[in-house]
């Protein structure tokens, strides 16, 4: 890390809990890079949400990532939020300029990028995704900007697939929306493309995956699996095995921060110091499997 002294501008992720995050490797690699003066630090917010979006104020801080579980609670503490940030319905992203706070949400665009550097397009594609909690919303909102041709929401909640799809439609009123059980999933042979948002397969559900049938997998070109640790989950495994291509929840992770250094600092990261953090990224979270 570089020196810091008066002119160091200060970042930093608020969330509960926070020691396990990876973002601060990620922005401090990048500031390394690219000989920015900044520095990014993760703060712990227990409970009280409100005086610690006044302090990052307070402090001169520049900009905010916020996560678990803040993502939602945050909005209203904000002066602006962005479009896609609103029909996603979380930010994950703050920049505080000229005393207002705005709000982003960079992780569809962070999937997104992470997609097109692997040469996978969801343009035209029938996509499936497993989950509906707060990341399924961000993907949702993808799918539905990507210009899928159907999409199907599969949750073990059925009530909050609901919930999900009539978000999306109140901006998206014409996609084709589908809610299924995980039951039902099976007996639907047209997906292209599977994306995995649930908790499973992380630890310490590393043994479990949503798919309990491995049939689904046969007719698939393309799966995606959120999660990052472990490197290859159970469900990606399983997809393998049937020579679907398979992505990993790493890329996303870190093209959302990327996405997130580039509205903060008004820049654009080229291509090759982009793709240096990556594999320094890489190299941190799987240097002991
Ligand atoms: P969330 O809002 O809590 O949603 C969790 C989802 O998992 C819900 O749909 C839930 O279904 C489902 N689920 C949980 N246990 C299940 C089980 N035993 N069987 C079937 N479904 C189950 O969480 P989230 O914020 O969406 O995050 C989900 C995962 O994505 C986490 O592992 C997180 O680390 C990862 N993530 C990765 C990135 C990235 O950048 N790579 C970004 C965001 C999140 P019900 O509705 O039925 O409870």
């Amino acid at each position: 890390m570089q020196n810091i002294n008066g002119k160091t501008k200060l970042y930093g992720l608020i969330a509960n809990p926070v020691e396990h995050t990876k973002s601060p490797l990620i922005h401090n690699g990048i500031s390394d890079l690219l000989g920015i003066n900044s520095v990014y630090l993760p703060f712990l917010v227990k409970d009280s949400l409100e005086e610690a979006i006044n302090g990052a104020k307070a402090l001169n801080i520049q900009g905010l990532n916020v996560t678990i579980p803040y993502k939602q609670d945050v909005i209203k503490y904000l002066d602006e939020i962005d479009q896609e940030a609103k029909e996603i319905g979380a930010v994950n992203t703050i920049i505080i300029k000229n005393d207002k706070l705005i709000g982003y949400n960079t992780d569809a665009r962070g999937l997104a990028r992470d997609c097109k550097r692997q040469g996978v397009s969801f343009d035209n594609k029938n996509v499936c995704i497993l989950g509906a909690g707060g990341a399924a919303n961000a993907v949702a909102i993808l799918c539905a900007k990507s210009n899928v041709n159907k999409l199907y929401i599969v949750n073990r909640t059925m009530s909050k697939a609901e919930t999900l799809r009539d978000m999306i439609r109140m901006y998206y009123k014409s996609l084709d929306i589908t809610c299924l059980s995980y039951d039902d999933i099976y007996k639907i042979d047209d997906i292209d493309i599977c994306v995995q948002t649930t908790s499973l397969g992380m630890s310490p559900y590393i043994d479990r995956s949503p798919i309990d049938n491995n049939e689904f997998f046969e007719k698939l070109e393309v799966v995606v699996d959120i999660v990052y640790n472990p490197r290859q989950t159970k469900f990606l495994k399983d997809a393998a095995k049937h020579g679907v291509m398979i992505i990993n929840g790493l890329g996303m992770l870190y093209y959302q921060a990327v996405e997130a250094y580039e509205i903060w600092n008004d820049i654009v990261i080229s291509d090759q110091d982009i793709e240096i953090g990556y594999l320094a990224l890489q190299d941190n979270v799987y240097s002991c499997n």
